[in-house]
């Protein structure tokens, strides 16, 4: 864990009053996303052509790869008809395999105790943002949950944060970003949020992933260090 001191708090709460989270691989398992469209969606495709699973993998990872950084690879929309494939029903019939990543409900209360202001800032697409705050139970602890897709632009994209700020006004020198893709913490750093952190291990069935170049936690509840309330 270069640069990061276990024994101190990774950030200085004093100087964050807004928190914005991303979902999937931060403070929810990215094991269920990868099940679904890694194992499952291949699985049926496969089932659908009679082709081997192998086949049908390799193909799908190519129509993936193409649209990867793009909110066409976060659009429900865009792949049941690309597929054709009920994807919201695959997705509403396997909800019992969303679960939260180890620490993160733990901090979520704490940090919602702590008086900050706290949004939910996700690419996933509305539909599958709804089956997950449904599950989860996140409109406990978030003022707002924002989707990318109101902007049409991913969160990877330099347009996404400037859109951001004016929709929910807060001050990027007294915000916290944490999300666990590269390309999306840099765009975050780029614009000018003063706190920007990733998580390194986004899905439990995974070894951790290197996230070279920004301050790093191997899962959220190591942020809880530090953390009071807010004066
Ligand atoms: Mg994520």
């Amino acid at each position: 864990m270069p640069g990061n001191l276990q024994t101190d708090p990774v950030l200085n709460w004093d100087k964050c009053d807004t928190v914005l989270l991303d979902m999937d691989g931060t403070i929810l398992d990215l094991s269920f996303d990868n099940y679904f469209w890694r194992e499952l969606v291949p699985r049926c495709l496969a089932r659908r052509h009679g082709h081997g699973h192998e086949r049908a993998r390799d193909e799908l990872f190519a129509l993936y790869a193409g649209k990867q950084g793009t909110l066409d690879w976060y659009c429900l929309d865009y792949w049941t008809e690309a597929l054709e494939l009920d994807l919201r029903a695959l997705k509403a019939a396997s909800s019992q395999r969303i679960r939260w990543l180890p620490g993160a409900r733990e901090f979520l209360h704490a940090l919602a105790g702590s008086g900050r202001r706290l949004v939910l800032v996700t690419n996933a697409h509305g539909e599958t943002l709804q089956i997950k705050r449904g599950v989860a139970g996140l409109d406990r602890f978030f003022e707002r949950c924002v989707s990318s897709h109101e902007f049409g632009h991913a969160k990877e994209h330099a347009e996404f944060w400037p859109q951001l700020h004016s929709h929910l006004d807060f001050d990027p020198a007294a915000t916290l970003f944490v999300d666990d893709s590269l390309p999306v913490l840099a765009a975050a750093a780029t614009f000018g949020i003063a706190h920007v952190v990733g998580v390194r291990r986004p899905d439990t069935r995974q070894p951790p992933a290197a996230l070279d170049g920004h301050t790093t936690v191997h899962g959220i509840g190591e942020l809880q260090a530090g953390l009071a309330a807010k004066d």
